[in-house]
């Protein structure tokens, strides 16, 4: 059971450089936090501060309200997973569980029971007799995790634990951390750099960029509606499509023009535009891929915001297609149905939804609408 605050928290290596720059956030109990944001952006330094491994250069850290800020790592009740998994080759799982419990001189019937405990949480029962190089790399990753399960802490740590992993196991692994997430009640800090994981596993996500943060909000508002340019391009894959787009306002009637393109924008999202005074200025019109679409019916029922264009790229993901084609000079891409008929080289309607238009201030780079 543990909330965390921090407060105003920088971070300035010794060199000068400054990597986490006046970072506040709430943590409430039993949240699965997630951190995300381009290699470089101070998710690791934010997560060692917290451990206590890395010194807060200003700020307040506090854990269930109490200041730990000169608090030694080993008091501060924290669990840290790695992504190396950082296990003692020479020791069976057992020992490697039993290890932290051992050093803090609790008794051995009691680490017995933990560790069977959490072997069972992890389905490691069966191989708590074997030695690391034994184990296949989610088993590693696992015990990893148990280590930092038996001693029961207020906060779990992770540094992108499955980031050593294939593609398949990363999958099993980051559904084996959500139920554990259930199961334990605990409260996760979580780093990645994966929006998947983000995505899936987070109850809120912390989307970083140079030590800054751009946004912190839920999965799916940070989808729908993403206060800047930075967080609509880093979140979503493929990434939000961005076209310069001149506005244009004649009374209550809102349109975006790039190429020989026109989109009508909807009232909600045309008032914004008009109180903003954006007639006659370039804004930035971001469409995610899935919003642009081939099919009859949606040419027919977004008759007015059409692209024609060629198709410079076809992908085939399975049930659904990449198309690469370029609008107003740059690259753009649309996921459609499979069963399109549009291949490399044709010349292709697309239709825009206007409603799941985002328009974005070219100068501030923060959401309009
Ligand atoms: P990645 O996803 O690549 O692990 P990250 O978001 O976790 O990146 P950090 O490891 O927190 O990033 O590093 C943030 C910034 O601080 C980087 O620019 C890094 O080069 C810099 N940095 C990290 N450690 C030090 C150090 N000891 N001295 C100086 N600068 C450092």
């Amino acid at each position: 059971m543990a909330s965390l605050s921090l407060k105003n928290i920088c971070k300035v290596y010794p060199n000068g450089f400054e990597a986490v720059k006046d970072f506040s956030l709430e943590v409430e109990d039993k949240e699965f936090i997630i951190f995300v944001g381009p290699s470089g952006c101070g998710k690791s330094t934010t997560l060692r501060m917290i451990a206590g491994l890395e010194e807060i250069s200003s700020g307040e850290l506090y854990i269930d309200g109490k200041l730990v800020n000169d608090v030694e790592p080993k008091d501060r009740d924290i669990a840290m997973v790695f992504q190396n998994y950082a296990l003692y080759p020479h020791m069976t799982v057992f020992d490697n569980m039993a290890f932290g419990l051992k050093l803090r001189k609790v008794p051995k019937d009691e680490i017995k029971r933990k560790v069977e405990e959490a072997a069972k949480i992890l389905d490691l029962e069966k191989l708590l007799d074997r030695k690391p190089k034994a184990l296949s790399g989610g088993q590693r990753q696992r015990v990893a995790m148990g280590r930092a399960i038996v001693r029961n802490p207020k906060v779990f740590l992770m540094d992108e634990p499955l980031s050593n992993l294939d593609a398949k196991l990363r999958v099993q692994m980051r559904s084996e951390i959500s139920a554990l997430h259930h199961r334990l009640g605990a409260t996760i800090i979580y780093v990645t750099h994966d929006q998947t994981e983000a995505m899936t596993l987070g109850t809120r996500i912390v989307v970083l960029k140079d030590g800054v943060i751009m946004q912190v909000d839920s999965p799916q508002k940070l989808y729908n509606e993403p206060d800047n340019l930075f967080v609509a391009g880093f979140i979503g894959s493929p990434q939000m499509n961005f076209v310069d787009a001149k506005c244009n306002i004649e009374g209550e009637k809102v349109s975006l023009t790039f190429d020989n393109t026109t989109v009508v924008l909807p009232p909600a999202k045309a008032k914004k535009l008009i109180e903003g005074n954006y007639n006659g200025k370039t804004v930035v019109m971001g469409v995610r891929p899935e919003d642009i679409d081939d099919s009859q019916i949606t040419i027919e029922t977004f008759k007015d915001s059409i692209i024609e264009t060629d198709v410079t790229g076809y992908e085939l993901l399975g049930s659904e297609v990449l198309l690469y084609f370029e609008a107003a000079g740059v690259q753009m891409t649309a996921k459609v149905d499979s069963r399109t008929p549009a291949r490399l080289g044709d010349h292709i309607k697309l239709a825009i939804d206007p409603e799941k238009v985002h328009v974005f201030d070219k100068e501030t780079e923060l959401t309009i609408t």
